[in-house]
């Protein structure tokens, strides 16, 4: 679904990402883990190329990216990060209906998705009508996700979607996104510096480390073969 092949990336002389090589497949939750700083916002943004690659080639759904129209293509991926957060003056139901708005789908479709979306998520159908500031961390992460699912994309991308929650709603979430995955099939690519999350989220996980890939496969292949120190050290506090 989703190829790189050698792919750099490089901000003013330092090297972001470097000779970086995947294949995310299609249905699979893949999960790109690291700690700050390894390159995994980066090569989630190449994707959609709200940041552009210097070399190398990417691929989605198998045609180079550079080669289909920018918003065509996001269209086809949803996105949901941390730190945009929701349009504060627009309610739960304006924020989820933000793209299918935008694509000009009728009326009572627009509100017939808006409802199975609050449904899919988790969110009361009394909450339709409030303001982000309304809402719990939690339930405003949910809006978060219900909005880059609204025109039903191909590929969800998602960077640090829970960072900012306590350990039990952030629970609460995973367990939604794995059901979610299951329910849909929809392929995902999530990234987290956080190795318990990627550990459980994780069909396929990739190790990142100084804009270099260090391991990939499923995090059973990882933890019973780790590649070198690094791997083991890195994945050995939460084993
Ligand atoms: P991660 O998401 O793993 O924390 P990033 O992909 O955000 O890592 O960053 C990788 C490296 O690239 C870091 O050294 C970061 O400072 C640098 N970097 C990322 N984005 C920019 C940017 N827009 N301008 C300059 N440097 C950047
Ligand atoms: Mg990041």
């Amino acid at each position: 679904m989703i190829e790189f092949e050698h792919v750099s990336k490089s901000f003013s002389g330092l090297d972001a990402v470097k000779d970086l090589s995947l294949n995310l497949r299609e249905g699979a939750f893949s999960v790109l883990v690291g700690t700050s700083g390894s390159g995994k916002s980066t090569t989630l943004k190449m994707i959609n190329r709200l940041v552009e690659h210097d070399s190398g080639i990417i691929r989605f759904a198998g045609e180079e990216i550079r080669q289909q129209p920018v918003l065509e293509m996001r269209r086809r991926m949803g996105y949901a990060i941390q730190s945009i957060g929701l349009f504060p003056h627009w309610t739960v139901a304006q924020n989820i209906a933000t793209v299918p708005q935008l694509q000009k789908w009728s009326r009572g479709k627009i509100d017939q998705r808006i409802e199975e979306l609050m449904a899919l998520l988790g969110l009361e159908p009394a909450l339709r009508e409030r303001y982000p500031h309304q809402l719990s961390g939690g339930q405003q992460q949910r809006v978060g996700v219900a909005r880059a699912l609204a025109a039903n994309p191909e590929v969800l991308l998602m960077d640090e979607p829970f960072g900012a929650l306590d350990p039990v709603t952030r629970a609460a979430l995973q367990q939604e996104m794995s059901r979610i995955h299951r329910l849909l099939g929809r392929t995902i690519v999530l990234v987290t510096h956080d190795i318990d999350e990627a550990l459980r989220l994780a069909d396929h996980l990739v190790l990142m480390d100084g804009g270099e890939v260090i391991q990939q496969g499923t995090p059973l292949e990882i933890l019973s073969h780790p590649h070198n120190e690094f791997v083991r050290t890195f994945f050995g506090s939460s084993e």
